[in-house]
């Protein structure tokens, strides 16, 4: 665990020292080991950095990318739960999708749990990367991930931005391939998402077949979602008023911030296994959730 820095020449090889470059990446895979820098590389070129929003902190949070990875956690959000996992796992990086930095520091003395988790990774030489908005926007992201968990189809950006080529943007809106009837929508939406209460606005005896989603905090999609003329709009925390205000526009579904985004985890874990099929790889146990019901 912990294996520290790698090798500090490589930190200042100039970007035209290409061959040279090219030589220690083959001699890395040929021992079956790889620098965290190209698992970063992997992840930002399925969430590329600018996709995020101007608000956010997205990439790397702690640590030297020049280490070579010795396993990789994944989770939603970063704890000092979670980081210990890391150390007993004998594994150098985390990649979340909550940062875990959001503002800047005069002194890190451990007062809270943020200040803890930045001590405790650099005790350890463990790095620490978090693919938030950029991965919220992304092409297959955030919102793709809880639409083929419910079984949409034909899923589509709801508030598409165009990027280069790629249409990205937050939200997304799909078709069910069989209507089903509010409640029993509801009810598999609580299964599925291992709800401990799902909050929704007046049932008008709709049945369910167009579904936006945006998981987090994406009550501010809803008007996009009424304009789409979805049936149901899911996601993670609405305000109170908006249950007056879309009373009878649309059916909402609040379902709590961590259950929508719990199986973001599994596109980190598909994106590096694909990539470094050799490296050790896990899903978190910690259930990071910090709100309980009674
Ligand atoms: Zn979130």
């Amino acid at each position: 665990m912990g294996r520290s820095g790698g090798k500090k020449e490589h930190q200042i090889i100039p970007k035209n020292f290409g061959k040279l470059k090219t030589n220690t990446y083959l001699c890395t895979n040929f021992r079956g080991q790889m620098k965290i820098k190209e698992i970063v590389s992997a992840l930002e070129r399925f969430a590329p950095l600018p996709l995020q929003d101007g608000f956010d902190n997205a990439g790397l949070q702690i640590g030297l990318t020049e280490a070579e990875a010795t396993g990789a956690l994944l989770c939603l959000d970063v704890t000092e739960a979670v980081v210990d996992e890391a150390v007993a796992l004998g594994y150098n990086l985390i990649v979340s999708h909550h940062p875990l930095i959001f503002k800047g520091f005069k002194s890190i003395t451990g007062k809270d749990y943020v200040e803890r988790c930045i001590m405790k990774a650099i005790q350890n030489n463990i790095v620490i990367y978090s693919a938030h908005t950029n991965l919220d926007n992304a092409q297959g992201g955030v919102n793709y991930k809880i639409a083929e968990k419910i079984g949409l189809k034909n899923v589509q950006v709801l508030d598409p931005k165009i990027q280069g080529e790629v249409v990205a943007g937050a939200g997304v809106v799909g078709e069910l391939t069989e209507s089903e009837t509010e409640t029993d929508f509801l009810k598999r939406i609580k299964r599925l998402f291992e709800v401990g209460c799902l909050k929704h606005n007046r049932l008008h005896g709709r049945l369910i077949r167009k579904v936006a989603l945006c998981g987090g905090s994406g009550a501010f999609l809803l008007p996009n979602a009424v304009e789409e003329g979805a049936d149901v709009f899911i996601t993670g925390e609405v305000k109170y008023h908006d249950y007056f205000y879309y009373d009878n526009r649309i059916l909402v579904a609040e379902i709590g911030h961590y259950e929508s985004e719990q199986y973001t985890k599994e596109i980190f874990y598909s994106i590096i296994r694909e990539r470094f099929p050799e490296l050790d790889v896990q899903m978190t146990r910690v259930n990071t959730n910090p709100i309980k019901y009674l």
